[in-house]
């Protein structure tokens, strides 16, 4: 049974697509693609020789080994070569996804889709694309297990469609998802406008140092932001 999380992945992902996933540890994910038929192929892209053990057993365990490659390699460069129209990254930060992505970029020519799910700081990703030429198409917010879950999906093309004016905000919070105000989103964001209130008191409290003004800034702007959307 495939977490709720992973389901949301897939259900981004084409009929008939050649997925990679990467840093893809268990492998539940394209096999799950690959034996409902979703993906015609997959590879499974592991950069830790542990987890790519876990991937090959998965593999073998659901006689899937002619069409789900497990390949050891950093990041981006296990599609080297290969014929790869899907890239997903999941259960990882925003910072290492956008690494990944910014480090392979020269792998991504034949890419078309790209489904992200950053465990913290989708901001990163949503930049990564912004500046990119990848346009934001859709984005998901779901619970499970008690953690809050983000997911991206992008595709070749106009980068800045999603956005209006406020750009720094919708970066940070996802256009999509700050439209639709979910129950999710609304729980995750209270929650970070609490962290914010302490951080700011905090602030107020130390030496006014010009590094601390500007934090201090950027913190209100923040909260600021976060009154105004959970109105
Ligand atoms: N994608 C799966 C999921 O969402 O359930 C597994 C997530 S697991 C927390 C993160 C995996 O990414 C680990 O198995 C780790 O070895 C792998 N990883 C981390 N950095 C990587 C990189 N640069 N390239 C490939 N895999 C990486």
């Amino acid at each position: 049974q495939l977490s709720k999380r992973l389901e949301k992945v897939a259900s981004y992902v084409r009929a008939g697509s050649s997925v990679a996933d990467i840093g893809s540890d268990h492998a539940y994910l394209p096999v799950h693609l690959v034996s409902r038929g979703i993906a015609r192929r997959a590879i499974a892209g592991e950069v830790n020789k542990g987890p790519l053990t876990t991937a090959i057993k998965q593999i073998k365990k659901n006689n899937l080994e002619a069409k789900i490659h497990a390949k050891l390699g950093n990041g981006l460069e296990v599609i080297e070569g290969e014929e790869v129209d899907t890239v997903t990254i999941c259960g990882m930060g925003g910072p290492l996804i956008s690494q990944i992505l910014e480090e392979g970029k020269g792998e991504l020519s034949n890419v078309s889709r790209l489904i992200l799910q950053p465990n913290i700081a989708a901001d990163h990703v949503r930049r990564f694309l912004l500046n990119n030429q990848w346009e934001l198409k859709d984005e998901s917010i779901l619970k499970e297990d008690g953690h809050i879950y983000e997911i991206l999906m992008a595709e070749k093309g106009k980068p800045l469609v999603a956005y209006s004016d406020d750009l720094e905000k919708e970066l940070w919070l996802g256009p999509f998802l700050l439209k639709k105000k979910s129950p999710e989103f609304m729980e995750k964001w209270s929650k970070e406008l609490e962290q914010l209130e302490i951080i700011y008191e905090k602030l107020n409290e130390a030496a006014p140092t010009e590094e601390l003004m500007d934090k201090r800034e950027s913190v209100k702007r923040k909260m600021d932001w976060l009154k105004e959307v959970l109105k």
